[in-house]
């Protein structure tokens, strides 16, 4: 008889508490450590289910004793507990890891990863196949994890998750049907080329263990990605998705146009995002009609190049989710006409140089809007032909509300992390769009 297996897992958050119910419903004796707080909802459901942990500090004993070891993807692997744990052999697994272990059967995972667009990408491809009446739920590092999926919901068909870096680090036997690599920028300017790679390797962990009738789609682009999956030579069917095959607001596959006009989708970025969404769709079977009707019907998430409010022939724009260069360059590359833009915030190493041919003829007026705003200054002095620094959304969006003519369009795609003057993106975000809405009550 063997005696029953231990796992501990180390991280009180939404993956670690839904991973210790997962496994003590299968049977584990589980115990659950943070070094930290802990976050307290999920500290109560820990409590609720009766699992047994600890808050404020690691017992080392304890943990190295685990069978195997679940650590939240916030967790670094240069944690001392960590480094403990790999020292003497014990696996250190993601809770994704965990989790796919129990999926039904027969269903199928869909894992979709990048730097920028998995969020969208992964609603979308969930409106998709929910439209066309697949049984399926969305979540990963957005929404409800893998593990909440299978515990607190009946079986689904389809699983479409969204995967960070962190989580792929953790994969082992992880094995999704369908997997997309949206794309690899660098989101710190401190990682270079080097570091880049090793990003775009750990992105490439989606397809490891695909086996020949599993399918990966990445985008077609030479440089690191590409060399990235060279390296990798999944066994999987592998697609490339171009460029060649979007405009603004068309996608083409095999032939088949789909309209982009009557959805919500704005820029490029979203039109390449789209087409990985149908991509996946049709390999799950369903039609094109189908698709084109869902593109219409769907509502892309808050703070995503999101239209807050059109008034007195003016267009506002909420895309506070863009914290890093190439998000915004999309933005700024969407706008069709006259654009008050406003971004500013923590600054991580980013060189907005890539952003000046964007600006040029466009954008008339720039609104700092950050604690610090000397690099945006320096950079488009004289690119831009106003200037403005502010502190505050409502300050930013007063202005802009002096600043911008009938016909145009406010851009607030900040460029930059929020921490200076906001919680958090959604923070910064919410309060642009209240002040928006109270400009004009
Ligand atoms: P993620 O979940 O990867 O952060 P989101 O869908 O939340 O991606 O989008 C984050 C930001 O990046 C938004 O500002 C969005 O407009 C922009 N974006 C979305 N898709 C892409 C893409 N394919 N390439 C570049 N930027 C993108």
């Amino acid at each position: 008889m063997t005696s029953t297996k231990s796992i501990i897992i180390l991280g009180a958050g939404e993956s670690g508490a839904s991973a210790a119910r997962l496994a003590k419903a299968q049977g584990f004796e589980v115990f659950v450590s943070d070094y930290g707080r802990g976050v307290d909802r999920f500290v109560a459901e820990l409590e609720e289910a009766g699992i047994a942990y600890e808050l404020g500090g690691h017992s080392e004993e304890r943990i190295l004793a685990a069978d195997e070891v679940i650590k939240s993807p916030g967790i670094p692997d240069t944690a001392p507990i960590i480094v403990a744990l790999r020292k003497q052999g014990t696996p250190v697994i993601s809770e994704i890891e965990f989790a796919s272990r129990y999926a039904p059967r027969g269903c199928k995972i869909v894992g979709i990863t990048g730097s920028n667009g998995k969020t969208t990408t992964t609603l979308l491809t969930h409106h998709l196949l929910a439209f066309a009446g697949v049984k399926t739920l969305a979540g990963g590092n957005l929404g409800d994890s893998f593990a909440r999926l299978l515990l607190d919901f009946p079986p689904q068909d389809v699983y479409v998750l969204e995967l960070s870096s962190f989580q792929l680090d953790g994969i082992v036997a992880f094995r999704p049907d369908i997997a997309a690599v949206l794309n690899i920028t660098p989101d710190h300017l401190d990682r270079y080329e080097y570091e880049l790679e090793k990003y775009a390797n750990a992105k490439l962990r989606i397809a490891q263990s695909q086996r020949m009738d599993d399918r990966l789609f990445v985008l077609a682009e030479p440089t690191v990605l590409g060399a990235a999956v060279q390296r990798a030579n999944p066994s999987s069917q592998l697609a490339t998705i171009g460029a060649g095959d979007i405009t603004e607001k068309t996608i083409k596959v095999e032939g088949y146009g789909f309209d982009l006009n009557a959805g919500q989708l704005r820029g490029k970025h979203n039109a390449l995002n789209a087409l990985f969404a149908v991509r996946i769709a049709l390999a799950l079977g369903v039609n094109e009609q189908e698709i084109q009707l869902a593109l219409n019907s769907f509502t892309p998430a808050p703070h995503r190049m999101e239209v807050v409010a059109t008034q007195d022939g003016r267009t506002w724009i909420n895309d506070s989710k863009a914290t890093n260069v190439d998000a915004t360059y999309f933005a700024l590359d969407a706008m069709d006409g006259p654009t008050v833009w406003i971004a500013g915030g923590t600054d991580k190493g980013n060189d907005y140089d890539v952003l000046t041919p964007l600006v040029e003829g466009k954008v008339h007026t720039l609104i700092c809007m950050g604690k610090d705003n000397t690099k945006l200054l320096e950079v488009f002095t004289g690119a831009i032909p106003n200037i403005l620094e502010c502190h505050s959304a409502q300050a930013a969006t007063v202005f802009a509300g002096h600043r911008a003519n009938k016909g145009d369009r406010v851009l607030l795609s900040p460029c930059c992390a929020s921490f200076d003057l906001f919680k958090n993106y959604i923070d910064r975000g919410d309060q642009f769009r209240a002040a928006v809405q109270k400009l004009y009550a």
